[in-house]
Formats: C-alpha cells, structure tokens, sequence
C-alpha cells in the first residue's frame, strides 16, 4: 500500500508543485492522475520511488517510510518499483533482450551487461516478459530498429522482468499515436488483472485515462481536487 500523509513539495525554485497531499493506494489498484500540465502529477509519482524527495509529511511505501531512506537503501527500495516513462529510456543500441535483463541484473557491471554473460534462467525470466506483452518475436532485435509502441513494450517487458510490486508510469502514451497508445493501455489493463501489482499512471488524455483505469485521481495546482471511481468522473473535473 502506498500512503501520502500531508505531503507537500517545494522545489528549490520555490515552486509548490505539492501542497497536503492524503492519499492511499491499495496492493492491485489502477490508477490513472490526471491533470493539466504543470498540475504536479509527474512530480507526484516521482515521490513515490524517491526520485524526488518530499518536503513535508509522510510517505509509506509497503510500511517502507520512503522519505527517510539513504543511498543503498533507495536502491534496494527502487527494485520493488518499476518505472516507465513517456521516452521509453532504453539503451537503444542492444537488443531488446539485453534491455530486458539489465533491469533485474543491475549488480553486474555494464560491460557484462552489453556483452551478455547471463544464465538460462535469467533469459527465460526477460524472455516470458516479453512474452507477456507480445513482442517475443523482437528478442535479438536492435531496440532502435522498433517502432515506438514497440519501445514502449520493451520498457514494460523490462519493468515486468524486474517483478515489482508497484509500476509507475510517466506519461506513458504521451508519445504515441492513438492506436499505439490503446494497445500499450491494453498491456497495462492486462497486466493489472493478471497480477498483483499495483498500476499509477499519469496520462493527459483523460478520455484514455477514463476508459482504462479503475480509479481517478485528479490534481490541479499541486492539490488532489476529484478522488473516486473513473465511472463517477464528471467530465468537467
Ligand atoms: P505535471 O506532471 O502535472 O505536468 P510537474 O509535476 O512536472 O507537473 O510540475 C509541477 C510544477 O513543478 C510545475 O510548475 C513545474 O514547472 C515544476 N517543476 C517540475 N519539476 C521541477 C524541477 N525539477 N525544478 C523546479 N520546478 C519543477
Ligand atoms: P516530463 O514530464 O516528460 O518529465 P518535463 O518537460 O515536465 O518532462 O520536465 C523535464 C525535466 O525538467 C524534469 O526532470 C523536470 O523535473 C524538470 N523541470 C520541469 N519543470 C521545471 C522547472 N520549472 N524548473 C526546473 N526544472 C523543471
């Protein structure tokens, strides 16, 4: 479970990008944040694997207190949250495979992870991840020679692979066209019925956001404003 209890963040800007935020999100949820740009829904997620750090409150991860986490312990932490993001963020001159291993085999150094030193198990592992989401065929693929919904499988492959208890998702579709971006919510919708794991994801377009997610969360100038069930939004949140 993920908890906020009073959280606010002020960048050193002085930007208030989160101001009381009280939030709980159960083990198997999905949930999609929306907002308009700038509302702090990127900055929200962020806080969730500590990539930024919150400036007031308090943050609980699975009973993990995520703001007073240090150096190795955020790395630890980190392997229980998977990340997507609207770029993909994938070394895009291996294969897709080696993209896939490298996120559940991070203790090895980055020379063996590009000249594949790995065991059967751990490439059945990346291989049924792949699977999983349909791009089995593109294993031993260059990733710069996909298609960017492709990519964005890959990073889910890749996320599944590394079996977090939370994915974040960063804008994910933001960058693909309409058809793309339904068989990408598609993956997500599969995903969450097929596991566990709880799905957050940002998402601008909340038509999208409406017709795939079970909850909605809506946050306006760094404040949640519509909380409740994507059937319930009023269109004018
Ligand atoms: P959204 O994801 O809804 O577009 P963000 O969380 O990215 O919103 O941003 C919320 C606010 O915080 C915006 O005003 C944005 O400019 C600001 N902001 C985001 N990241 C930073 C940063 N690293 N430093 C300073 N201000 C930031
Ligand atoms: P994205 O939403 O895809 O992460 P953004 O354009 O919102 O991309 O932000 C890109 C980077 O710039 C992020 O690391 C964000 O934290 C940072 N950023 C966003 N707004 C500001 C800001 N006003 N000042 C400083 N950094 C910012």
């Amino acid at each position: 479970m993920i908890e906020f209890i009073n959280v606010g963040k002020t960048y050193p800007n002085n930007v208030r990008a989160l101001d009381n935020i009280n939030l709980k999100i159960e083990k198997g949820e999905f949930v999609a944040i929306i907002g308009l740009s700038g509302a702090g829904k990127s900055t929200l997620i962020r806080c969730i694997n500590r990539m930024h750090d919150i400036s007031e409150g308090e943050l609980i991860v699975d009973g993990v207190k995520v703001d007073a986490l240090k150096g190795k312990e955020i790395r630890t932490f980190r392997q229980r949250i998977g990340m997507i993001f609207q770029s993909f963020n994938l070394v895009t001159r291996i294969s897709v495979l080696k993209n896939v291993l490298v996120s559940f085999v991070p203790e090895l150094p980055f020379w063996r992870k590009v000249t594949g030193i790995f065991s059967k198990d751990q490439k059945i592992r990346a291989l049924t991840a792949l699977d999983k989401v349909g791009i089995l065929d593109k294993a031993y693929v260059r990733v710069d020679q996909l298609s960017g919904g492709q990519q964005q499988r890959v990073a889910l492959a890749r996320t599944l692979a590394q079996q977090p208890d939370i994915i974040l998702a960063d804008e994910p579709i933001a960058s693909l066209d309409p058809v793309t971006a339904r068989q990408v919510m598609d993956d997500f919708t599969r995903i969450n019925r097929e596991t566990d794991m709880s799905i957050i994801l940002n998402i601008h377009h909340v038509e999208m956001a409406l017709e795939y997610a079970e909850r909605i969360i809506g946050v306006r100038e760094g404040r949640v404003v519509y909380d409740g069930k994507a059937e319930d939004v009023n269109q004018d949140v």
